[in-house]
């Protein structure tokens, strides 16, 4: 599974700024069977977790939480930039490199001990998956896991997040 996804991983230097390799999934995305590959992976990894919501991180954690949450008959729940959600919304900021960020989810988007995954395509420094598991908790939801199609481990992510982390394709 690791072997056929990182063939359909493409490595785009200096994008979107110098210095950075971006780790652009979108080959992933066309092809069929790769795709089903991916999500049929995460579905047998979470059909009998009891799982209500699958929270997606705006925006390419959409595109994978989305068909996940179809296949288990889970709810989706997107989380998105601040300003971008039209009810009204609880909000989280964490740190970036430079200055920070803030995330929202619309208030009535988790019950009290609902039980969740967090999803996004990528995990790097953790920040955005973290927040994301404290905006959960705050509306008294429970992260399950953090799941990742691609990991870059170097960059020890995962010992950001205090949930369980999944990733199917790790880069040391
Ligand atoms: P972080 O909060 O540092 O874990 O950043 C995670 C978010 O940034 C994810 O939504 C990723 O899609 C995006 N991201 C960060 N670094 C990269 C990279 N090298 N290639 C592709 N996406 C990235």
């Amino acid at each position: 599974m690791e072997t056929l996804l990182k063939r359909h991983i493409r490595d785009v230097p200096d994008f979107p700024k110098p210095g950075i390799l971006f780790k652009d999934i979108t080959p992933l995305l066309q092809n069929h069977d790769v795709f089903k590959k991916i999500i049929a992976d995460f579905t047998k990894r979470y059909e009998n977790e009891g799982i209500h919501a699958i929270v997606g991180i705006e925006s390419r954690g959409f595109l994978f939480g989305t068909p996940l949450a179809h296949e288990l008959g889970a709810a989706f729940i997107p989380i998105r930039k601040k300003g971008k959600l039209p009810y009204k919304t609880v909000n989280v900021s964490y740190d970036l490199e430079y200055g920070s960020a803030t995330i929202e989810m619309h208030e009535d988007a988790i019950e009290r001990g609902q039980r969740v995954i967090v999803i996004d395509d990528l995990l790097a420094t953790g920040g955005t998956a973290e927040a994301a598991c404290k905006l959960i908790e705050k509306q008294g939801g429970k992260v399950v896991e953090c799941a990742f199609v691609v990991e870059l481990g170097f960059l020890n992510g995962r010992e950001k997040i205090k949930s369980p982390v999944h990733s199917l394709v790790k880069y040391e």
